[in-house]
């Protein structure tokens, strides 16, 4: 099965124009793309292979649905940094499900966890699980490829002061312990497990072949429609 690639657009670019340009140059199969909510109603119309995400439930959920919205990123740390709890995610994450969307959930651990190690990140990881996905195991609306888990550790993701990766072996890790915890503790299934986290064309191979490890989700490298490319090329 094709791994699954998540171009995360944040907020760029910054007119409507560009961001048209780059939804042609990005469209491809099995990719999804997930403009700004300003332009989701365009890329929406323009893409005809790749699927369109919207960056978190950025209106109801039968709004998003009728801008062709199939995929829903919640609990971003962007989110959860302006003031998205687990309870607010939970929410969200439900009503997206109850509504047919498909859920890509955001979890992972900051710096200071990850310094005190990889059981530590764990633990971080095993409780914003437990509290972002109560209830959703005994829910009717739990389809089959309908939830997405990120595995995206904050202190990896690129900023304007740098970026830095996780270690392949760490990241798989990682999506290993939560795929066991999905399994185990809270009786989900059949999620797919990607990595996020400055993926580049340079690393892209080196996570994307890391068994388990079903995709990645791309930000920065995802608003350069070559290095983007390579990315889906490396799956
Ligand atoms: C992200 O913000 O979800 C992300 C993965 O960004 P980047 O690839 O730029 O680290």
């Amino acid at each position: 099965m094709a791994k699954i690639i998540i171009a995360n657009w944040k907020s760029h670019p910054a007119t409507l124009s560009e961001a048209l340009k780059l939804a042609r140059a990005s469209d491809i199969k099995t990719a999804v793309i997930a403009p700004p909510y300003p332009y989701l109603k365009k890329v929406g119309t323009l893409l005809k292979k790749a699927a369109l995400g919207s960056q978190d439930l950025e209106a109801s959920p039968s709004e998003l649905k009728s801008l062709k919205v199939k995929y829903v990123i919640i609990g971003h740390s962007d989110r959860r940094r302006l003031g998205d709890t687990d309870a607010i995610i939970n929410k969200k994450a439900r009503r997206a499900l109850r509504a047919g969307l498909k859920v890509v959930l955001c979890v992972g651990e900051n710096k200071a966890t990850r310094r005190k190690g990889l059981s530590a990140a764990k633990k971080f990881v095993a409780n914003q699980l437990k509290k972002d996905l109560a209830g959703i195991r005994a829910s009717r609306f739990m389809l089959r490829d309908s939830l997405t888990i990120a595995y995206e550790p904050i202190w990896a993701i690129s900023t304007s002061k740098g970026s830095r990766a996780d270690t392949p072996k760490n990241a798989a890790e990682m999506i290993s312990f939560i795929r066991d915890f999905l399994h185990s503790k809270l009786e989900i299934r059949n999620s797919k497990l990607l990595y996020g986290g400055s993926v580049t064309p340079k690393n892209a191979k080196s996570f994307l072949s890391q068994p388990g490890v079903d995709g990645a989700l791309v930000g920065g490298a995802s608003l350069n429609p070559r290095s983007f490319h390579a990315i889906i090329k490396a799956r």
